[in-house]
């Protein structure tokens, strides 16, 4: 197997973009604090001991302001890119997505995205914003950053982003037709794009954006197991605190995690 780089965790605390709630504040440093609890020990479903020295790397959480986040995110990425890192983040809301994949599909020019998702997230704008959470993939897609971008999970599908999907090419697998494992298999580098809100809000209520028929996390797990091709980076968003019902999205958050860096590690 290629040696694609340590995978390392980078906090994103970044709401700014949020169409509706806001709470992204606290989020990388709950989530890691889920992923070390007690309560649970430190190896995947499949079988890496994450606690081993070296298997993957924290930089920490970035400071960003609402003006210069955007530039900080994509440089942050491209430095641990750099450094022959393989960058995990932490959001955030699912704006990060597009400075993030800026560092990495310049990179990674044949990129492929595995986006985990209720929504598309292709919108031209939303409330005149262009950069918001739910257009990430729409301003990827226009500036050609991903060759490929699969969509799973979707169940909010509207008409403007049906035509969106249509115009960029996107393969949008909805909730309806999962499971949908063999869809997920790629020969050369992968992003994992995983927005919280793809699981079902009983397995999930920590989300800005609640849309039940969705994901139990064990269909999630199941289908970042079915991903095949070289991760070369990921990141998990949209959790927020604020909904969250006794720190059980956080922990869902955590495994979530814990298995794309079990994937990432073992190949
Ligand atoms: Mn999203
Ligand atoms: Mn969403």
């Amino acid at each position: 197997m290629k040696n694609l780089g340590v995978p390392t965790i980078l906090g994103i605390p970044f709401d700014g973009h949020s169409s509706y709630l806001r709470g992204a504040g606290e989020v990388p440093g709950k989530i890691r604090a889920a992923l070390h609890c007690d309560a649970s020990n430190n190896w995947t479903e499949s079988g890496v001991e994450l606690d081993r020295a070296g298997v993957y790397e924290d930089a920490g959480d970035l400071e960003l302001s609402e003006t210069n986040a955007f530039a900080v995110i994509e440089g942050s990425v491209t430095a641990l890119l750099d450094r022959g890192k393989r960058p995990v983040m932490l959001g955030g809301d699912h704006s990060i997505t597009y400075p993030i994949i800026k560092a990495v599909g310049l990179r990674y020019p044949r990129l492929t995205i595995f986006h985990f998702d209720a929504h598309p997230d292709l919108y031209d704008e939303l409330d005149g914003d262009r950069l918001s959470h739910a257009c990430p993939f729409a301003r990827i897609m226009e500036a050609g950053l991903a060759k490929r971008l699969v969509q799973v999970g979707i169940r909010t599908i509207n008409g403007h982003q049906r035509e969106q999907a249509q115009r960029f090419g996107v393969e949008v697998i909805e909730m309806s037709s999962l499971p949908a494992y063999h869809r997920l298999k790629e020969a050369g580098p992968v992003y994992i794009s995983f927005d919280m809100d793809v699981l079902d809000p009983a397995f999930a209520p920590g989300v800005s954006h609640r849309e039940p028929g969705g994901m139990s996390v064990r269909e999630a797990v199941a289908h970042l197991h079915a991903i095949e091709g070289e991760i070369v980076g990921a990141d998990v968003v949209e959790y927020n605190p604020v909904q969250d019902l006794g720190g059980v999205t956080a922990t869902a958050a955590a495994k979530v995690l814990k298995e794309i860096l079990g994937k990432m590690i073992s190949g």
